[in-house]
C-alpha cells in the first residue's frame, strides 16, 4: 500500500499532524508501536492531572468548612485514585483512534525504522519460491534434472539442501555436482555430501549492502534467508540476479519519482 505521508508516532505531535494532512487531502497513515496518544495521553499531561484533580478534590473536601459545609471523615483510596487515571486515559486515547478513523488515517501498528534512501532489506529482494533438494538426494537425480532443465533446479545456480525436519542442512551448487561427478561419474554420493554444509546465511531483515558485502567476502553468489530466530528455517533465497534486479529497480525509481505533493502545493 502506498502513501503520500506516513507520521511515526500518535503523540499529540503526530496524530494532529497525520488528521491535518488528511484533511488537506494526501492519503496518509500513522505508525505506533505503543499507545495511541503518545506519552501525553498515556502517561505525561492527561494522567497526572487527573491524578492532581483528585488531590485537588480531596484538598478541597478537607477544607469543607472554609465554604460552610461539612465533610467528615474523608479518606482516599489510592488504588481507586489511579484507577480513575487510567481510565481517563484509556476513554482519550480511544478519542484518538475514533478521530484518525474519521479522518481516513489509517493507523499501522508496530515499531517504524527509516531506511536511507537507496537501501533495501534482504526481505524485500529475495525469492521466496526457495530451490530446495532433501539431503538424501543422489547426485546423479540432480544431475538429471539439471540435464533435463527442470524447472525446480534450472532457475538459479544454487540450491538449498534440507533435512528430514526442513530445516537447512546445506547448499549446492552447479559446480559441486561437476566436482562430485568428476570425483564419482556413478553419482551414487547425496547432495549434502557434495555440497557445502557451513553455510553463510542472511536475515529478512538485513540490509542488501551488508548481504552483498557476506557473498563478497565468502566469495559466494548466493545465500539461504533465514528466520533469526531460528537459523536452520528458510524463508528466502537471495542470489546475485536478486541483487542485481533490486539495484535496478532502486535506480529506476529514483529517476522516475513523480514530483510528489511537496511541488503541488
Ligand atoms: C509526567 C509528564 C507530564 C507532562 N505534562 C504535560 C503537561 O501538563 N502539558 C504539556 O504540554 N506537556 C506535558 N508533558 C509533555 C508532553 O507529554 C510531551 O510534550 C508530548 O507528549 C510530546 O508529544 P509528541 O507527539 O512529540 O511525543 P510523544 O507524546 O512522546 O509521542 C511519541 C509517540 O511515538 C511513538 N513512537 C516513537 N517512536 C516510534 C517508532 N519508531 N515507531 C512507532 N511508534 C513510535 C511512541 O510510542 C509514542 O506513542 C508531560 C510529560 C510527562 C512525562
Amino acid at each position: 500500500m502506498k502513501f503520500d505521508l506516513i507520521v511515526i508516532g500518535s503523540g499529540p505531535g503526530g496524530y494532529v499532524a497525520a488528521i491535518r494532512a488528511s484533511q488537506l487531502g494526501l492519503k496518509t497513515a500513522i505508525v505506533e508501536r505503543e499507545h495511541l496518544g503518545g506519552i501525553c495521553l498515556n502517561w505525561g499531561c492527561i494522567p497526572t492531572k487527573a491524578l492532581l484533580r483528585s488531590a485537588e478534590v480531596y484538598d478541597l473536601f478537607r477544607h469543607a468548612k472554609d465554604f460552610g459545609l461539612a465533610a467528615d471523615n474523608v479518606r482516599f483510596d489510592v488504588k481507586a485514585v489511579v484507577q480513575r487515571s487510567r481510565d481517563v486515559s484509556r476513554r482519550l486515547s480511544r478519542g484518538v483512534a475514533s478521530l484518525l478513523k474519521k479522518n481516513n488515517v489509517m493507523v499501522i501498528w508496530g515499531e517504524a525504522t527509516l531506511v536511507a534512501l537507496g537501501q533495501v532489506r534482504v526481505s524485500e529482494t529475495m525469492d521466496q519460491d526457495v530451490p530446495k533438494l532433501s539431503a538424501e538426494m543422489k547426485v546423479s537425480n540432480l544431475a538429471d534434472l539439471i540435464a533435463r532443465h527442470d524447472p525446480s533446479v534450472s532457475r538459479h545456480q544454487g540450491m538449498l539442501i534440507l533435512d528430514s525436519e526442513g530445516k537447512l542442512a546445506g547448499v549446492i551448487t552447479r559446480g559441486d555436482v561437476m566436482r562430485a561427478l568428476d570425483a564419482d561419474p556413478s553419482g551414487a554420493s547425496t547432495v549434502l555430501d557434495a555440497g557445502r554444509r557451513d553455510v553463510v546465511v542472511t536475515y529478512p531483515d538485513e540490509m542488501l549492502h551488508q548481504a552483498s558485502a557476506k557473498m563478497l567476502r565468502n566469495n559466494i553468489g548466493r545465500l539461504p534467508v533465514v528466520d533469526r530466530k531460528d537459523a536452520q528455517r528458510v524463508v528466502g533465497y537471495l542470489g546475485r540476479a536478486g541483487i542485481m534486479a533490486a539495484r535496478l529497480r532502486r535506480l529506476d525509481e529514483e529517476h522516475v519519482r513523480e514530483p510528489g505533493w511537496i511541488k503541488r502545493l
